[in-house]
């Protein structure tokens, strides 16, 4: 059993499973604590002819057999089977249960922890929370409550009756288990420790097997296979440390009940048949008794199990806990109302900022107007703050009070939601789902018409190199399916951001891939389309945002200059030399 603070409520949930589920263990039992007694007539029917049932003495023969052993035998075993299918569905299901309502718990708060959480948590680390340390919690929940309930039920109902045929006999039969539990609490802690190591050992490695087969092109390349083999097997050293470490501590847990319990099979057959002897006890009497020991064999084995799963559940439990207990950074303050569908005029005031943990400043004192439909560009070194600028824009980081408006109205003031549903974006690292390139590009859509997406494919001048997929739109991208080119890539995600005709269309060096001509093609749709609409596009290439209508010229975190690009020649001596540098640069190339 698990109990904690992610956890306790379901035991209230699913009270209901767990009550059925529990009753028929009970029952189980209660059944299985009747066949002893079956044992002792046999023997003694067999040894004296006769056999006393409730205090009369009745005659040994066929017909006894058949009513009084034989067919309670039937139905017994029968009610076991009916009862034991119950349990298993009531406990197991209401563990799977638990299992999948925490996940659905984990995945939406997942959802909302800041971008800065996954900086920080890596993909393996994040898989092994929602796998391994599932599993574990639901093994606890569901077999966890069996264990418990079986060893406490079979083992006071089997106590109860070996103490009414023997006292003294029953005393020595406990005395081992009292050392028993002593020796599982303290092995127990151990392996919570070592479980822990466990689980953070296998997030390290799957951490690791995921960062190498998505950089596997970079590996290869590189020739480093071999390094990262090496790598990998240290990181698989320890992960297999780690696990002998448990498995160790519980095959010495598990050697010792086993101990405790022959020890107790020795105490049993010395004094017992010494009780046969004297004869307090008959053969009979004692095989019923050592019938009972032998169903209470199991809860003992079942409590050495419930501290092992115990010590695995509280370390699972801990990290999954760590999980739900994270902070949401990134959220909206109170009373903060929905701003509807903006105009897409754009403000910054003085705008200072770091990133969490950083130690400079990413822009500093960023001041600029963008009115509803224009057409910006933001250009600038790389490391300069272009992405910044568009992530604050999106709120995928706190900004301080009357530093950043949309429409006039503070960032702060409007739900987070209600300001990404107005905005739509293409990040510089774009991603596309494994899934059909028709349901990649209508991903901001809930309902929308195939021939749409055709035309926003040809918007963004992808149309072309979709037809000549077999599948067409239909076409399943990523792992499962055909891999397509980085312009490809981009072009289908500029498809996905245009579709959602939001008031603010954000591309962030989203035509680097293209070449020159399908730059233009691009660019000069996107003016056609987003007429009275406000597009921001982040490039590396003045070429790229010289006919905009306004520029933002960005240096090591500051705006150096805004206005449109013949202004920007006059005004600004740094963008003149960035003009001069990359058109020396471009007849190079040229
Ligand atoms: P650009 O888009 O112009 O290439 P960025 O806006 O991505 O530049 O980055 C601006 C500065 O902020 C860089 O120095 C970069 O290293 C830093 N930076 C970017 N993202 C983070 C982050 N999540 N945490 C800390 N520093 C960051």
């Amino acid at each position: 059993m698990i109990f904690g603070k992610h956890i306790n409520k379901y035991y209230f949930k699913y009270a209901h499973m767990l009550l059925l589920g529990i009753l028929a263990l009970l029952f189980v039992d209660l059944l299985q604590l009747e066949i002893p007694e079956l044992y002792r007539m046999i023997i003694n029917g067999i040894e004296f002819g006769q056999v006393e049932v409730d205090g009369e003495i009745l005659p040994f023969n066929m017909s006894f057999l058949v009513d009084e052993i034989c067919r309670p035998m039937l139905y017994i075993v029968l009610a076991m089977v009916f009862c034991r299918f119950l349990w298993r569905v009531c406990l197991f299901g209401a563990g799977i249960k638990v299992e999948t309502d925490l996940r659905s718990r984990m995945f939406n708060h997942s959802k909302t922890l800041s971008q800065q959480f996954y900086h920080k948590n890596k993909v393996g680390n994040m898989m092994s929370y929602y796998t391994n340390d599932l599993e574990t919690i639901q093994e606890c929940f569901g077999d966890g409550v069996l264990m418990f309930f079986d060893a406490l039920l079979l083992g006071t109902l089997a106590i109860a009756k070996m103490a009414r045929m023997d006292g003294i006999l029953t005393l020595l039969t406990l005395i081992p288990m009292v050392f028993l539990l002593i020796v599982g609490t303290v092995v127990g802690q151990y392996m919570t420790k070592k479980w822990e190591a466990r689980q953070e050992a296998f997030s390290a490695l799957s951490d690791f097997a995921q960062e190498n087969f998505s950089g596997i092109a970079v590996v290869k390349a590189f020739v480093k296979e071999f390094r990262e083999l090496w790598a990998f097997r240290k990181l698989n050293k320890d992960n297999e440390k780690a696990n002998i470490e448990f498995t160790r501590a519980s095959v010495l847990l598990h050697i010792c009940v086993t101990m405790f319990v022959e020890s107790v099979i020795c105490v049993i057959l010395g004094y017992g048949g010494y009780l046969v002897y004297i004869g307090e006890f008959n053969a009979g009497e004692l095989i019923e008794f050592i019938s009972y020991f032998n169903s209470i064999v199991w809860p003992v084995m079942a409590v050495s199990q419930l501290i092992e799963m115990g010590s695995r559940g509280k370390a699972s439990l801990k990290r999954i806990s760590e999980l739900l207990d994270t902070t949401v950074d990134v959220k909206d303050k109170e009373g903060v109302s929905d701003i509807g569908s903006v105009r897409g005029d754009i403000e910054f005031k003085n705008l200072t900022f770091r990133y969490p943990e950083a130690d400079y400043d990413a822009l500093s004192n960023a001041s600029f107007k963008i009115k509803s439909g224009e057409n910006v560009g933001i250009i600038g070194k790389t490391g300069s703050g272009k992405t910044t600028i568009v992530d604050i824009l999106l709120r995928i980081y706190n900004v301080p009070d009357n530093t950043v408006f949309i429409d006039g109205r503070d960032v702060n003031d409007i739900s987070i939601q209600s300001l990404r549903k107005n905005c739509a974006y293409v990040p510089q690292d774009n991603f596309l789902f494994s899934d059909t390139i028709e349901h990649n590009i209508a991903f901001g859509l809930d309902d929308y018409d195939v021939a749409e997406v055709q035309r926003f494919a040809e918007l963004s001048d992808v149309h072309g190199n979709i037809a000549e997929f077999s599948e067409g739109y239909r076409t399943v991208l990523g792992e499962r399916g055909v891999t397509v080119s980085g312009g490809q890539k981009q072009r289908i995600s500029i498809a996905r951001a245009l579709m959602k005709n939001a008031s603010i269309l954000i591309l962030d060096d989203s035509v680097s891939a293209v070449d020159t001509e399908t730059e233009r093609t691009i660019i000069s749709n996107l003016r056609e389309t987003r007429r009275g609409k406000t597009t921001i596009l982040i490039a590396h290439r003045v070429s790229t945002v010289e006919k905009m209508d306004k520029i933002i010229f960005v240096d090591d975190g500051k705006i150096l200059a805004v206005g449109s690009h013949e202004e920007l020649l006059v005004a600004s001596p740094e963008y003149r030399k960035t003009v001069e540098l990359q058109r020396l640069d471009e007849e190079k190339e040229g």
